[in-house]
Order: structure tokens, then C-alpha cells, then sequence
């Protein structure tokens, strides 16, 4: 087994702004595992958030690789994550790069893909991906709102977090009065405004409301829970499959990502938990290139929603993926492995 690593740089198509900041380019880190004739591709969007960079990715990444060349066995993912957490730590999207090229190359050996390893049916019926129109003044999102729409994609995932929140719904409704709009807060509502928000946002027809708190605000998520007519969705609340108990009784939805779970496998983890719970499950993601959005995809059959808009936000991808039309993956069209290659 040999493997690599590659950065790259990625700008978006426009800047990309939610309530803490806004995004003009990325840096993304691709993983590149050769084994046995075949080539896995995995890759790592890191979050400051999470207290991720590319740096601390790009530090860590070959005492991660070292550890899956002397494990030597693809199948083995278990054993590479067990390795991975002594040596590791937290870093879930260092650990994302390494568990989701591995799984590709495992499909490519096998000769199947990913979905299928899963246990998963192409043909079950997948949610379609929202396409995340960033925050701004309400008639530059109604236009962005409109482009999306007009592009077939029948989701639209709002950034909300300004002054001028029900101006945007509204605006954007008026454009797009058949589109499913959702709306992602993050983190910056108190609950009192969180609660007159949902209530107003109902008017429009808003589908839920994503993390309308502070991540660390557990009773105030369990009040807006308690008295928003609308679903509440927990993303900055819900990080690993150990949260969910406790977020449980304070939403409907949980918005599990791979940069947040460490991959694949520990992502299948928390949605099985998630549904033990009695929880609906979304997998979102960061602002990241098909080496990583394509083996999300391979989730979608297990999938309430989906918002894996990541690669679409791009200028361009150096990546090809699972292809999207009017925001469905057609995962029937992956071949082996997570249906990702060079372009
Ligand atoms: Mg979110």
C-alpha cells in the first residue's frame, strides 16, 4: 500500500457567507491510497470551527497514512480507526480524508460500489440535495434563489442570521413559491428570537429551521424545539454519534457530516443511532470537492434529507463525483468504489 497526499486550493463560484464569516476560497486535502493495481481518492475539508486547518491536517495526515501502511489491508477500516484514535485524537476531518479514500479503494478492489458494500439499494428512494444560498441582502439571495431554481434544483437551503431574516424568506418565497426552502441559522439566534422566528417563518413555508442557537445552549435549543411549529434541525449541536442522546428530546433532525464524524464508518454510526432515537437524519457538508462530497452520496438511501451541496458551490472541482441532476445523485451511475476520479 502507498500513499499520498495533495492540497489544493479551491475558489468558490461567489463568496460564501454565514452568520460568522464569509469564504472566498477553500483548501481541501486529497488522499491518494494505491494498492493492488487500484487507486482510493479521499479527502479532508477542515473546519476552524472544529478547530481544524489545512495546517494541522496537512501536520498530521502522514503519521495517519503510516499508521493504515503498516495495517496494509483496505478491508481492515476498523483497525485503521482504532489506530487513527490513539493517534489522533480529535481531527475528524484528517481522519475523513483517510476513512473515505480507503472505502473507495475497497470498492475498487472489490469491484463494487460503496452504497452496495453499505448494504444499500441505488433504487430506494434518496432525498434530493438543497442547493445553500448565502447570506446577504434579501434581493441578491432572491436572485441567487432564482439561478438555483432555474437550474432545476428543487431545494434551497437559506443562511440566515441577519437583521433582515423574514425579508429574505419573503423575498426569496416570492421568486420561488413551488421551491422547498430550509433555513440554517448557525448559532445566531437567542431562543425568545428563535421562537418569534420560527413562528413567522412557518407563514412562508419554511420545511425546518437549522440550528437556530448556540451550539452550547442546550435548554435554550429544547425551548425553540418545545414552541417552534416548524421541525428544528442540530448541526453545531450534534458533532458525533455520542451527541445524539443529548440533543435527542431538543430537535427533529440531526445534520451529520463527514469532516464532523471522521468518515464514513463513524458517519454510519451516528445515523443508525440518530434513527434509534427516533431522530430524522440529514448529511451535510463543508465546502468541499467531490473526492469527498461523492462518498457522501453513497449514504443518501439511509437519508431523510441531504444538503451535500459542497463541490456545486465551487468555480470548478478538480474532482469528478456522483453525478446531479435537478439535485439527484445518480448513485446507479457509480460504477465501483464512491464514483470518484481525476478530471
Ligand atoms: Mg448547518
Amino acid at each position: 500500500m502507498k500513499a499520498s497526499i495533495e492540497r489544493v486550493e479551491l475558489p468558490l463560484e461567489t463568496p460564501f457567507t454565514i452568520s460568522r464569516g464569509t469564504k472566498r476560497t477553500v483548501e481541501n486535502l486529497i488522499v491518494v491510497i494505491k494498492h493492488n493495481g487500484s487507486t482510493g481518492y479521499g479527502a479532508a475539508a477542515p473546519a476552524r470551527y472544529y478547530g481544524e486547518t489545512a495546517d494541522t491536517v496537512a501536520a498530521l495526515l502522514p503519521e495517519l497514512l503510516d499508521a493504515v501502511e503498516s495495517i496494509g489491508d483496505p478491508h481492515a477500516r476498523n483497525q485503521v480507526h482504532e489506530r487513527m484514535a490513539t493517534v489522533a485524537g480529535d481531527n475528524p476531518a484528517a481522519k475523513a480524508a483517510v476513512d473515505t479514500a480507503l472505502w473507495d479503494l475497497a470498492g475498487k478492489l472489490l469491484g463494487e460500489p460503496v452504497y452496495r458494500l453499505l448494504g444499500l439499494s441505488a433504487s430506494a428512494s434518496c432525498p434530493p440535495t438543497s442547493y445553500t444560498v448565502g447570506l446577504d441582502d434579501p434581493e441578491t439571495m432572491a436572485e441567487r434563489a432564482k439561478a438555483a431554481v432555474d437550474a432545476g434544483y428543487p431545494v434551497l437551503k437559506l443562511k440566515l442570521g441577519s437583521e433582515r431574516d423574514r425579508d429574505i424568506v419573503r423575498s426569496v418565497r416570492e421568486i420561488a413559491p413551488e421551491a422547498t426552502i430550509r433555513v440554517d441559522a448557525n448559532e445566531a439566534w437567542t431562543p425568545s428570537a428563535a421562537v418569534r422566528n420560527c413562528k413567522a417563518l412557518a407563514d412562508y413555508g419554511v420545511e425546518f429551521v437549522e440550528q437556530p442557537v448556540a451550539a452550547g445552549n442546550a435548554e435554550g435549543l429544547r425551548r425553540v424545539y418545545e414552541q417552534s411549529p416548524l421541525p428544528i434541525a442540530a448541526d453545531e449541536s450534534c458533532v458525533v454519534a455520542g451527541d445524539i442522546p443529548a440533543v435527542a428530546d431538543s430537535c427533529d433532525i440531526v445534520n451529520l457530516k463527514l469532516m464532523k464524524t471522521g468518515g464514513l464508518t463513524p458517519a454510519v454510526e451516528a445515523i443508525y443511532t440518530a434513527r434509534a432515537h427516533g431522530l430524522d437524519v440529514m448529511c451535510g457538508c463543508m465546502v468541499e470537492t467531490n473526492a469527498s462530497i461523492a462518498a457522501a452520496a453513497q449514504l443518501l438511501p439511509l437519508l431523510s434529507y441531504a444538503d451535500l451541496d459542497g463541490s456545486l458551490l465551487l468555480d470548478s472541482d478538480p474532482y469528478e463525483g456522483v453525478s446531479v441532476s435537478d439535485g439527484r445523485f445518480d448513485l446507479g451511475a457509480v460504477d465501483c468504489g464512491t464514483g470518484v476520479a481525476p478530471r
